[in-house]
C-alpha cells in the first residue's frame, strides 16, 4: 500500500503554491554566469549573495555522514525552527493537538500555543519512562503529533526503544522522535527505522554534543513526501551561507567532537559520583546525555547559593514531577571543579 501522506497534514496547505525565490527560478550552476536576478550587491564578500534555498552541497554531507538520502533530510534553522514547523504544517488551530510528555523540553509547548493548537498532556510514569498505555489511551485522530525527547530533556534518561517503537506503530498521527543528545546516549538513532514507518520523523541538532549552538542548525529526517512538503512551506534563505560554510567545516573534524563527547562523558561520571557524597544531593537521575538531573533539599535555595559563587544551573522545579530538582550540564574539567568545590563548601 503506498503511504499517503496528505492525512497528516493540514488539507488547506496543499493549495498553496509555494513562494519561487529567485535562485529556485534559476537552477542551474551559478558560479559561471552574471547574477543579476536577486537584486544582491555585486561586490564579492563572504556574504553578498543568497545562500542556496535548498542546502544541496550540505545535505549531501550530511546525509552521507547519518546514512540516508538527501531526499529524506530537511534542514531548519535550530531544531526549534522544525518543531514548530511540524506543528504549522501538521496542526489545525483550534481543532488539532499535539502530545506531549511531562517533564519534557518545553519548547514543544510554546511552539503549539503561539499557532493556536492545542496541548494533550500524558505524564511520563515515576521513573521518567514513557506511559504507553495511557498514551494510547487519551491520542484519538485530533491527535496529530506526538514528540518523544530521548535521551529526555530535563530529566536527561533515554525512553526504552521497544516503548517508543509500540507508539510509533499504535499512535494515529505523527511521531517525533527528538534526538538532541544522541551523541551522549547509549541507544541508537532511530532513523534506521524510517523505512520501516513512515508516520516517523526524527530531528537532531548541532547544538548540543557538535558544539554548534550559536550558528543554529537543526536536521529532521523523514519520508521524502513530508521533506518535500516542508520545502514548500519553508522561508526560502531559512540556512544562512556562514553556517552552512561552519557546519561543512565542522562535519570535517568528527574525531574531534567525538573526543570532546567522550570526555563529556567521563566528566559526568566524575560529577555523578562527587554528588553522591553531598548530602543535601538526595538523587542523581540516570542520564544518557550531557546533563544530570539532581533531587535536591530546596532547589531555590541552592540555585542562589550557586549563583553567588558564579556558577548558573538550571532549576525546572516547576516542571511536572521535579520539585526540587536542578539541571546541571556537564562542562569542561576546570569548570566541574569548580562546581564539586563549591557544592563541598556549601555542605
Ligand atoms: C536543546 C534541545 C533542542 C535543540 O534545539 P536547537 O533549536 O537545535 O538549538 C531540541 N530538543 C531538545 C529536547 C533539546 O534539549
Amino acid at each position: 500500500m503506498k503511504f499517503d501522506y496528505t492525512k497528516y497534514i493540514r488539507p488547506y496547505l496543499l493549495t498553496l503554491s509555494p513562494y519561487q525565490s529567485a535562485r529556485q527560478e534559476f537552477e542551474g550552476d551559478g558560479s559561471s554566469m552574471i547574477l543579476l536576478d536577486a537584486n544582491e550587491n555585486p561586490f564579492e564578500s563572504t556574504t553578498n549573495r543568497y545562500p542556496d534555498p535548498m542546502q544541496m552541497e550540505l545535505k549531501q554531507e550530511i546525509a552521507a555522514w547519518k546514512g540516508v538520502e538527501h531526499n529524506q533530510l530537511y534542514l531548519s534553522n535550530g531544531s526549534d525552527e522544525f518543531i514548530s514547523q511540524v506543528i504549522m504544517g501538521c496542526c489545525e488551530p483550534g481543532t488539532d493537538y499535539i502530545m506531549i510528555l511531562p517533564p519534557t523540553f518545553g519548547m514543544y509547548q510554546v511552539a503549539a500555543l503561539t499557532y493556536g493548537v492545542g496541548v494533550q498532556e500524558v505524564p511520563l510514569t515515576d521513573t521518567f519512562q514513557l506511559d504507553v498505555t495511557s498514551i494510547l489511551e487519551r491520542a484519538d485522530q485530533t491527535s496529530k503529533i506526538i514528540f518523544i525527547p530521548t535521551p529526555n530533556n530535563p530529566t536527561a534518561n533515554n525512553f526504552d526503544l521497544d516503548a517508543i517503537e509500540q507508539i510509533i506503530q499504535n499512535f494515529p498521527g505523527l511521531v517525533v522522535v527528538d534526538e538532541a543528545y544522541v551523541e551522549f546516549s547509549s541507544n541508537p538513532s532511530v532513523i534506521s527505522w524510517l523505512s520501516k514507518y513512515p508516520n516517523l520523523m526524527v530531528c537532531q541538532t548541532f547544538s548540543k554534543a557538535q558544539g554548534m549552538a550559536g550558528a543554529r542548525l537543526g536536521m529532521a529526517f523523514a519520508h521524502p513526501d513530508f521533506i518535500t512538503f516542508f520545502n514548500r512551506i519553508k522561508a526560502p534563505y531559512n540556512i544562512n551561507s556562514l553556517t552552512i560554510n561552519a557546519v561543512l567545516k565542522r562535519l570535517k573534524e568528527q574525531d574531534k567532537i567525538k573526543s570532546q563527547v567522550e570526555l563529556m562523558l567521563a566528566e559526568r561520571h566524575r560529577l555523578e559520583e562527587a554528588f553522591a557524597a553531598i548530602p543535601f544531593i538526595q538523587k542523581c537521575f540516570p542520564s544518557d546525555a550531557n546533563f544530570v538531573l539532581i533531587k535536591v533539599d530546596d532547589s531555590s535555595l541552592l540555585y542562589k547559593q550557586l549563583i553567588e559563587k558564579g556558577i548558573v544551573v538550571r532549576n525546572p522545579s516547576k516542571n511536572y514531577n521535579c520539585k526540587n530538582t536542578l539541571r546541571i550540564s556537564v562542562g569542561t574539567p576546570d569548570e566541574n571543579n569548580s562546581l564539586i568545590e563549591a557544592l563541598h563548601s556549601l555542605k
